[in-house]
């Protein structure tokens, strides 16, 4: 990188920046912050396929249900900063939540099937949220491709529904989840396990290979997803869901997985006070044909 960072905390300095690109493939990675190794490697991939790369940090209120953990998200914003610089970022916005939803904000953007399940069930109004201030961002930084983690799939399957439902000009690129060496997924969330509860932890991820090597070699569906939420309530997690859907609709599977199409098990679970998502793809390759693009790890 050539010249330094720069960070705007304004809408209408970012504005006033992008328009100087011109014709350059802009990156753009939104975050909430307390970056990781898996923020890095989604800006890393920015930086090398594209001229220009942007992160956003935004702890965004809407996508927080009342009783969950906006006051206590860590905000790490130096450290970020830092981060960004090794990364190769050109450009970080980091708006107050007042910059973004101003006294009198009425607009929301809401996508009607992918959102529902998983998630969705247990989190009303997230992926509204969700898909509302990504588009805001969208608008702001007008990216070429933007990049997003396969750890929240579906999260980045209801970012690809808005992409095509509403033509918006920018390619969305998944990113597979980046896990510590013990196999948990990393998130920024990890940090309120207390150290037992951080050995309990990969067992998610055990569980998730264990089971995609159940179901491709055909075990029976039900109660092979219903063993392992029992598996991981013993171990003292509280399963919230442990689902198995096709792709890329989201819709139940209620049979043996075939091969012609791609499935995700996903799960989220509590573990002392802290909720835990994690999933796993089965024949992610023929995800090709649905035009939706993941990139290699
Ligand atoms: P967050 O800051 O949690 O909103 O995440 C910002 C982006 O980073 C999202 O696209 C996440 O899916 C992605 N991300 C978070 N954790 C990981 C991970 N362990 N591996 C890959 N991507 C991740």
């Amino acid at each position: 990188m050539s010249s330094a960072i720069k960070v705007f905390h304004k809408a209408q300095a970012l504005r006033e920046w992008r328009s100087t690109l011109a014709n350059k493939r802009v990156g753009f990675v939104p975050t909430m912050g307390a970056l990781h190794q898996g923020h890095a490697t989604l800006l890393k991939k920015a930086r090398l396929e594209c001229e220009t790369s942007v992160l956003s940090i935004f702890v965004n209120p809407t996508q927080f249900g009342p009783n969950e953990d906006l006051a206590k998200y860590p905000r790490t914003l130096e450290r970020d900063l830092e981060i960004a610089k090794e990364c190769g970022v050109d450009a970080v916005f980091a708006p107050t939540p007042d910059e973004i939803y101003p006294q009198g904000y009425s607009t929301f953007v809401e996508e009607t099937e992918i959102s529902k399940p998983l998630c969705g069930r247990f989190r009303p109004g997230h992926f509204r949220g969700v898909t509302t201030v990504v588009l805001k961002l969208f608008n702001l930084v007008q990216p070429t491709l933007s990049y997003f983690g396969l750890k929240d799939a579906q999260q980045f399957f209801v970012l690809n529904q808005m992409a095509r439902d509403l033509n918006l000009p920018a390619q969305i690129v998944g990113v597979p989840t980046v896990r510590e060496p013990d196999g948990l997924a990393m998130s920024s969330r990890n940090s309120y396990l207390s150290p037992q509860a951080r050995e309990t932890a990969p067992a998610l991820y055990r569980c998730l290979t264990n089971l995609r090597a159940l179901l491709q070699a055909k075990a029976p569906l039900g109660p092979t997803l219903e063993k392992a939420r029992e598996d991981l309530n013993q171990l003292g997690f509280k399963v919230q869901y442990l689902d198995c859907v096709c792709l890329p609709d989201f819709k139940t599977a209620d049979g043996p997985l075939d091969d012609s199409r791609s499935w995700l098990i996903a799960l989220a679970a509590h573990l002392e006070k802290t909720r835990l998502i994690d999933n796993v793809f089965l024949w992610p390759e023929k995800l090709k044909e649905s035009g939706i693009r993941i990139a290699e790890s």
